[in-house]
């Protein structure tokens, strides 16, 4: 059994990690001694994820002082109590604005501009993470995701046959944001959602057309590429 706090996984991503989850201030929690911890084998995957998010652009070293998190290690069952997952709330730009993931927020809380991110750049995020971490759950996937995407390494990033539940959620939520505004989210794939994902890799081969690992990733990647 590896120890589930091996590594202070705090600037990870190249960007630190601030905990925010003290919702009663509103604001990103100021201890600057809060610090993340996760296994080495998560470590690795938030250094990897890191690298594409700043490759892609989407996350900015120069305007992006941190990223806000209910952090990696927590003391409770699954994937967080092996040092296995981190949690995504959204980021904190230079100029104190906090930019949330959670959709329909619009406020002013002691000089902190707060306010969601498009749902374009969540789409984009989640497919970016969705590349390095086998499972990523978002505000598709139940409530109790609204205000974060949860991701963790409980299974590989592959395609599943038929894809699982989350990774549908994912692809049709990037499908609706970046391509069709008409494709539904409801994690089942189907015919709307194949054709669609089709037309936005551009691909034109005739006869049977199913999700594979390949196209999958290449969707991913071109989403994340913004
Ligand atoms: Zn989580």
């Amino acid at each position: 059994m590896h120890n589930p706090k091996e590594i202070d996984c705090t600037c990870a991503l190249g960007i630190p990690f601030k905990y925010d989850r003290i919702r009663e201030l509103g604001v990103p929690y100021l201890n600057q001694r809060w610090r993340a911890y996760c296994s080495r084998k998560f470590n690795k995957v938030l250094v990897e994820m890191g690298d594409r998010l700043k490759d892609s652009g989407i996350l900015h070293v120069d305007s992006i002082k941190a990223i806000l998190t209910g952090g990696c290690y927590v003391d409770k069952p699954g994937q967080h109590g092996k040092g296995n997952a981190c949690d995504f709330d959204g980021f904190l730009t230079g100029d104190d604005e906090v930019v949330l993931y959670k959709a329909g927020v619009n406020l002013e809380v002691e000089g902190y501009r707060i306010r969601s991110m498009s749902r374009k750049l969540a789409s984009r995020i989640a497919c970016a993470i969705s590349l390095h971490a086998g499972v990523v759950l978002t505000e598709h996937y139940n409530s109790l995701h609204e205000d974060h995407i949860h991701f963790d390494i409980s299974r590989g990033e592959k395609w599943l046959n038929g894809g699982s539940r989350s990774q549908n959620l994912v692809v049709q939520a990037a499908l609706k944001y970046w391509h069709d505004n008409t494709v539904q989210i409801d994690g089942i794939v189907g015919k709307q959602t194949r054709k669609a994902m089709k037309e936005f890799l551009g691909d034109s081969s005739a006869g049977t057309w199913n999700i594979t690992d390949t196209r999958w990733k290449a969707f991913l990647e071109k989403v994340a590429a913004g």
